[in-house]
């Protein structure tokens, strides 16, 4: 892809939150699954040893035989680590529960904050000419959410409008400051997305305004409805811009896609597709 306003390097993106079950994996394939369809190469790394986002683009366990544990840890070349997706545009590293080994082999390793960072940084990445890397990180604020902030431009963090949604995300800011502070002090937050919101819902709209109120700028005027379609998705091995384009949780991210993108000053289409 030869755009010139491009910048050196993809645009790393982690989408965080330690909460489980706040839509982080589903916002992970289905906004890389938007920006792929938009035209821009995008490589999903999966960074939880769960490897929801490797089973629901259809990555079988016997395809993970290398992985993001590889990533991290091995001595493997990146070719034989990054795979081809069903969707175009769209390359994953998938994940398995050796990655949860991972976490505690980082531990005694002396440059166990940056090895996702040096991983992304190596070389033979170019050869993928990458717009987006999204890492879809673990429910923890582990050293494995860690080394992605750490490797990341910036975090994108799912919001669920549930009741707590707010709690919990002061102390993701004070990690946030913490790696900025020591290993990485441009690491932008890119945007907080409310997800799985139900208009009908009193509390929904609730957290909405709590959420605005406190975050202001930081959220994406994008809402990810609460949408049976997306939840569907994975179990076809499909994202829901694939399972059913016209339902209202894929045109939603196919709008959190087109607000990033604008956020980013960037130009969609790159190649014309
Ligand atoms: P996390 O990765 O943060 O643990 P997930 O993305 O796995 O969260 O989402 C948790 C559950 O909620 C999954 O079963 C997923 O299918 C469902 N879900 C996520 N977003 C939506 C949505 N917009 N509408 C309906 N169900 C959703
Ligand atoms: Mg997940």
């Amino acid at each position: 892809m030869s755009d010139p306003t491009r910048p050196k390097g993809p645009r790393i993106i982690a989408i965080a939150n330690q909460k489980g079950g706040v839509g982080k994996t589903t916002t992970t394939i289905n906004l890389g699954a938007a920006l792929a369809a938009d035209g821009f190469n995008v490589l999903l790394v999966d960074l939880d040893p769960q490897g929801n986002a490797s089973t629901g683009l259809g990555i079988k366990a016997s395809q993970r035989q290398l992985n993001t544990y590889d990533l991290l840890l091995g001595d493997v070349p990146l070719e034989d680590i990054v795979q081809t997706s069903d969707v175009e545009g769209l390359l994953i590293v998938p994940a398995t529960t050796s990655l949860s080994s991972a976490d505690i082999e980082l531990i005694s390793n002396e440059k166990r904050s940056f090895l996702l960072f040096d991983a992304l940084r190596q070389p033979a990445i170019d050869q993928y000419d990458l717009d987006f890397v999204l890492i879809d990180c673990p429910p923890s604020l582990n050293l494995l959410t860690v080394n992605a902030m750490v490797s990341a431009n910036s975090i994108l963090v799912p919001l669920q409008s549930e009741f707590f949604a707010l709690e919990g995300l002061s102390q993701l800011m004070l990690t946030i400051r913490e790696v900025r502070e020591t290993a990485n002090s441009t690491l932008r937050i890119e945007g907080v997305v409310l997800t799985m919101y139900d208009s009908r819902n009193k509390l929904s709209q609730q957290v909405e305004a709590d959420a605005r109120e406190n975050l202001g700028e930081l959220v994406f005027q994008t809402i990810i409805p609460r949408n049976v379609r997306v939840s569907e998705a994975p179990s076809f091995a499909m994202p829901v811009l694939e399972y059913d384009p016209s339902s209202k949780g894929a045109q939603a991210y196919m709008q959190l896609a087109k607000e990033l993108v604008k956020n980013n000053a960037m130009n969609t289409n790159v190649e014309g597709t």
